[in-house]
Order: structure tokens, then C-alpha cells, then sequence
């Protein structure tokens, strides 16, 4: 058994295929709803947003996806990415356990994002595709998407959530740096943003929203074709190369996990990491633990409904079932930028209801403590939603130390903090809180909402 502290693979050992995990799904996904007539839709319904290729990624009952070569190449660039065994971290928190992360922040963009970016932009060019809108929050995606469209040859615009606008300014000038054009949502050149502004001039904007205003674009203009960057089949699939890669690494280590930890957002990162792994579970009678981390302000999975919803919050996708807390749920704004969206991908809400994975949702006072243990031991400095699996690499760390018995710990590390230190700042002068969501926050989303029963 290797004890290196830094697991390599080499370029040739970058996956070749992305792993369908709706191939092995026990049940499938409910389909897609027409929000107008409550019947299925089809994939032509999506043909006005999205390139074909990736509407049949979209909908493709396929277990392994050919990875172009042209997208391997540039994937080159940063992968396949660093496995850590965090021998530091074991040692601070005095743990029998085995502790491994897979470092997504050596991507240009920081974070996993560019894994899906870069194939999303080469579909939209195989079909000769001119422009794109995005939406971002913190502006992870954005910078992806922008580095992506940049390299091949794509326009690119990117509705970015108010707050994050204005407290991530550099989240901006990486993407003005990769050509991008970017927008505070909600702003006056959408007809949703306009709706919004109109209610709420000062709105903080949100992910919702954000979408909302790319959709629209994409919708009314027919060069223009729109991105998202979590929730859907297509992107999560495309992350699965972050669990694939860590499953040879693993391999070569000696070693299983019999956790998996990932923040969730929209469940991109969660599923990259996690969906190899879970076919394990699946074909060979493997017991690990996938957990889902979500913010305590957002807690979509863990004190969401399961029920059909938009993915945005003017109400312009199909609908989609998913755990949700209503697409007008407006999250406080908490500094994990990334995890402030209502609701959660179709695939990983199946798994949960199914019982398949675990969902937990944590505060962000004990996740920046765990960040700033983690970066002390480590190095690393973690984005702050990253912050949130290190926390409960934490629990689950001092649970094997109770019990006295190792166990095998993999999170990933989906991204680095260097653009969030006023974040970090904040949490070191106290600025920083915890919110407690009442029942009344929590259920101002769902309350009126009159979309169908996922059943
Ligand atoms: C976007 C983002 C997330 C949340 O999105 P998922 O789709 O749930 O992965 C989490 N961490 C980082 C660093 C991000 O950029």
C-alpha cells in the first residue's frame, strides 16, 4: 500500500467516457413536465436552449458517453487533478480515520466547473452555436463558461446575482478577461429582470432569477443558445470524470471509500464524485455513504418538498421533479454563493427519495471553522462552499474517533477560496452568522405553489 501523500495519474489516464449513471439508476427520473399542459415533454422542446448533442446526453439511457477528443485535450490542461491523502488533517483531528480529497482547484477557472464548461461549449460549436447566456452566483460558473467559450471562439453573456456582482468583483474581471460580457441580475434588459426590479428595486438577485434572464434571451433570440451549470442530467454526467479518476487513484493508494462527502448546490460536484462510486453500490453490492452537504439557509434537501418545480423563479423551464423549496425562495446571503439555489438536480432528488444517498445540511460558522482547520493543516485554502463537505469530513472524523474504528473518508475539494478571502475576512472579525430559517421562511416558496406531485 502507497503512503504518498499525493496520488498522481497521468495524462493517458484521463476517463475516455463520462459515466450515464441513468443506465443504473433502480428508478428511473420522472420526466420533464410542460408547464402549460402538465404533459411530458419531449427532447425537441428543449431544441431552442440547447445544442442537440447535449440534449441527447439530456436524455440518453447509455452507461458510458465517448468523451470527444478535442475535449480531452483541453481537459489536459488541468487534469486529471491531485488525490490527496490529508495526512495533516488525520493528525489534527487526532482521527483513526482515513481522510482523501480530489482537488478541483487546479482548473483555470478554480473549480470543477470547467469540467462541464469546456464540453458544453464544444457541442454548442459543433452546431455552430454563436453566442451563449449563462447565469452565475458566485461566479464560479461564469468564469468557467467564459474560459470555455473563449478557447472556442464563442460570444458569451452572464447574468450575475446582484450580491455576488457586487461582493466577488473579480469573479467579474476573470470573466471580462475571458471575453465575456456580464450583467448584475436583476437588471433592465430582460423582461423578467424588469418584473423583478419593479417589486424589489433593491433585490440581492438569486440564482432564479439569473436563470430567468439567460433563458429569456436564449428564448428570443434564435443565434442564442443558453448554459447552466449544475441540475441537469448532461452536467452532472459530465463531472463524473472528478469520481472516475479518483476510483483508479484510489486503486492505486490500496484503498475504498466507505464515505463520499461533496457540497451540494445543484448537485454537480456531489454527483461528479459520487456517481462512480454509487455504481459500485449498484453492480457490486458496494455499501458506501454519499452525502450531500447542503448550506442550513438553503436546506432544499434536507426540509424540501419533492415535487415537481421550475428552475427558475419566474417560472419560464419546463418543469422539473426535483427537492425544492419553491422556485421563489430567496436564500439569505450567505457567502457560499454556489449553494444559494432552491432546488436540486432531477437524478440526485430520485437517489434521495430513494434512500440511496444522504443529504445533511450544516451552518456556515462551523464550515468556516472547519476551512480554516483545514487550510492550517493542509495548505489549501477551500472556497466556502467546499467548506461545507470539510465540515462534515469533520463529523464523520470524530464519530470513527468515538467508535474507535478507522474508516476511509473521500470529499472533494471542489474548489479554492483565493477570490473569497473577504468572506474569510468576515468570518475572522465576527461579521459572520448562523441562520436559523423559520417555519414561516421556509415555507414562503412552497405555500403557494401549485405545480403538480412528483409521482
Ligand atoms: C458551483 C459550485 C458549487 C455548487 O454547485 P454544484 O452543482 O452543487 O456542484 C459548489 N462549489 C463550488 C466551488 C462551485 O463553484
Amino acid at each position: 500500500m502507497s503512503t504518498a501523500k499525493k496520488i498522481h495519474l497521468s495524462e493517458n489516464e484521463i476517463p475516455e467516457k463520462w459515466y450515464n449513471i441513468q443506465a443504473d439508476m433502480p428508478n428511473p427520473t420522472l420526466p420533464p413536465l410542460n408547464p402549460g399542459t402538465g404533459e411530458p415533454i419531449g427532447p425537441e422542446a428543449l431544441a431552442p436552449l440547447f445544442p442537440m448533442g447535449l440534449i441527447m446526453q439530456e436524455v440518453s439511457q447509455e452507461r458510458w458517453i465517448e468523451i470527444p477528443e478535442e475535449v480531452r485535450e483541453i481537459y489536459k490542461i488541468w487534469r486529471p487533478t491531485p488525490l490527496f491523502r490529508a495526512t495533516g488533517l488525520e493528525k489534527m483531528l487526532d482521527t483513526p480515520a482515513k481522510i482523501y480529497y480530489k482537488y478541483e482547484g487546479v482548473s483555470p477557472a478554480g473549480s470543477h466547473k470547467p469540467n462541464t464548461a469546456v464540453p458544453q461549449a464544444y457541442y454548442n460549436k459543433q452546431e455552430n452555436v454563436k453566442r451563449i447566456t449563462t447565469e452565475t452566483g458566485a461566479g464560479q460558473w461564469g468564469s468557467a463558461l467564459s474560459f470555455a467559450c473563449q478557447l472556442f471562439g464563442i460570444d458569451l453573456e452572464v447574468y450575475m446575482v446582484r450580491i455576488s456582482y457586487d461582493q466577488k468583483p473579480y469573479r467579474k474581471s476573470m470573466m471580462n478577461t475571458w471575453g465575456a460580457r456580464v450583467l448584475a441580475s436583476p437588471s433592465e434588459t430582460t423582461e423578467s429582470g424588469r418584473k423583478i426590479l419593479a417589486d424589489a428595486p433593491d433585490s440581492p438577485g438569486s440564482l432564479g432569477i439569473a436563470i430567468s434572464e439567460a433563458v429569456e434571451r436564449a428564448a428570443t433570440d434564435e443565434g442564442t443558445k443558453y448554459a447552466l451549470g449544475s441540475v441537469l442530467n448532461h452536467v452532472l454526467m459530465h463531472q463524473t470524470v472528478i469520481g472516475l479518476e479518483a476510483l483508479k487513484q484510489l486503486e492505486k493508494a490500496g484503498d475504498y471509500p466507505d464515505v463520499v462527502i461533496a457540497p451540494f448546490g445543484g448537485g454537480s460536484n456531489f454527483a461528479g464524485i459520487a456517481f462512480p462510486f454509487l455504481r459500485h453500490n449498484f453492480q457490486d453490492g458496494k455499501k458506501t455513504r454519499c452525502i450531500a452537504v447542503e448550506p442550513a439557509s438553503c436546506p432544499k434537501l434536507t426540509k424540501g418538498e419533492f415535487r415537481y418545480d421550475f428552475g427558475d423563479t419566474v417560472g419560464l423551464t419546463p418543469l422539473l421533479p426535483m427537492y425544492t423549496l419553491g422556485h421563489t425562495f430567496v436564500p439569505a446571503p450567505i457567502h457560499a454563493g454556489g449553494l444559494r439555489y432552491h432546488g436540486a438536480g432531477a437524478i440526485v432528488s430520485q437517489l434521495l427519495k430513494d434512500n440511496l444517498i444522504e443529504a445533511i445540511a450544516l451552518q456556515q460558522l462551523e464550515c468556516f471553522e472547519a476551512g480554516v482547520k483545514f487550510a492550517q493543516a493542509e495548505g489549501i485554502i477551500p472556497a466556502p462552499e467546499a467548506t461545507h463537505g470539510i465540515a462534515q469530513v469533520f463529523r464523520e472524523a470524530e464519530k470513527a474517533k468515538e467508535e474507535g474504528k478507522s474508516r476511509t473518508i473521500l470529499f472533494n475539494l471542489c474548489g479554492h477560496g483565493h477570490l473569497d478571502m473577504s468572506a474569510y475576512d468576515d468570518y475572522f472579525s465576527g461579521r459572520l452568522t448562523d441562520h436559523h430559517l423559520t417555519d414561516e421562511q421556509l415555507h414562503s416558496g412552497l405555500k403557494d405553489l401549485n405545480t403538480p406531485a412528483a409521482t
